[in-house]
């Protein structure tokens, strides 16, 4: 097979459906199969290649942005699976909440959501408007209803608030990711002021809490939460301590929650994503002189592109995963 060979699931069907779904495939079959992909614009995203060299690589030009930073002055873009990502109704009806929607891996995730059936609420900061605009964009054109909720999770009153405007505009929940996260880079404890340590504190683990439990009464049977973690929860750097500590602490909220809603029939998990080419990192998650060389030193050579993990939420979120509860998913790069 070539990296251009399709590999989508129209084309198994096609093949499935034939004579004991093993019969032989003739070479002209498998050609027309190929003919109807291209016909139909198939999505690269389910292709075979080589995972090396499917995305940008480094070295990357040097950049900073002043925080939260937008994923529209990135050079390159990220790809959030904006001209790549097709959906197939995995989450037909769902109504989910996002929160830091608007960029990075929350962005692509709300994109796939959209393109697989769901309704999708989207929360991040008000200075991100731009980003959060191209996103609310995206999920209207996959025919779904798009809801932007700006505000700053840090406040408590405002995550109260955020899930009682979701509930409202959506008609009710059925998914939350608690995607949204704050990571500053310091080489030592003494560097790290109280005031950052607060802001990591409560924006990766405080607003979690307070989002989650203000959002449960409004989730039933079937329901599914995840909160974005990372392989730093148990490979930390010694450049994150305080950020490390609260992606450790999301294994923990994932781990916990599952076990106290079980018996409601609501799953919790957690995604633990290595290097991705995200604004978390060029705002001051990774010191500057880092960035041309992000990524670099994963199996992979390269940096995540949000796209990559996105189909990861949708599984998690789908009913397919019923039997998948307390666990943590990852997408590192090797
Ligand atoms: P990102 O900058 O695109 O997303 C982070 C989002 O958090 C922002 O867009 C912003 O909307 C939101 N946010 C931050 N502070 C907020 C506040 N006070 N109120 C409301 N919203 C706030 O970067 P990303 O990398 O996509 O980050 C998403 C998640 O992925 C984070 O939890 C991060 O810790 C995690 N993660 C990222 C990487 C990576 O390499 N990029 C690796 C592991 C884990
Ligand atoms: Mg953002």
């Amino acid at each position: 097979m070539t990296d251009d060979t399709p590999q989508n699931p129209d084309r198994r069907k096609v093949f499935g459906g034939m004579a004991g779904g093993v019969a032989a495939i003739s070479l002209a079959g498998a050609a027309q199969a190929q003919q109807a992909d291209t016909a139909a614009g198939a999505a690269p995203l389910t292709r075979m290649r080589d995972p090396q060299t499917a995305y940008p690589e480094p070295p990357f030009p040097e950049q900073q942005q002043d925080w939260p930073g937008l994923a529209g002055e990135m050079d390159p873009r990220p790809d959030h699976g904006e001209e790549s990502y097709r959906g197939s109704d995995r989450l037909a009806g769902r109504r989910a909440l996002i929160t830091g929607g608007d960029s990075g891996i929350g962005r692509a995730v709300a994109i796939a959501f959209a393109r697989e059936g769901a309704d999708v609420a989207i929360n991040y900061l008000p200075d991100e408007e731009p980003d959060a605009q191209e996103v609310i964009a995206l999920i209207e054109e996959a025919g779904g209803r798009a809801v932007a909720i700006p505000g700053d999770i840090t406040d408590p009153a405002f995550c109260q608030d955020l899930i009682a405007q979701a509930v409202e505009a959506l008609g009710g929940l059925d998914v939350l990711v608690n995607n949204a996260g704050y990571q500053q880079s310091a080489p030592s404890i003494d560097e790290i002021s109280d005031q950052t340590f607060d802001q990591t504190m409560k924006t990766n683990v405080y607003a979690p809490f307070w989002i989650t439990r203000a959002a449960l009464p409004h989730l039933e049977a079937g329901a599914s939460i995840i909160i974005t973690s990372s392989v730093v929860a148990d490979q930390p750097p010694e450049n994150l301590f305080d950020y490390a500590q609260t992606k450790a602490a999301n294994v923990i909220f994932a781990k916990v929650l599952a076990k106290q809603l079980a018996g409601r029939g609501i799953r919790v998990n957690a995604v633990a994503p290595g290097p991705f080419w995200t604004p978390l990192q060029v705002v001051g998650g990774q010191p500057p002189e880092a960035i041309p060389e992000f990524g670099a030193t994963t199996a992979i050579g390269r940096p995540g592109q949000p796209v990559e993990i996105a189909p990861l939420y949708v599984l998690l979120a789908s009913g397919e995963s019923s039997y998948s509860t307390g666990q943590v998913f990852e997408a590192t790069g090797g």
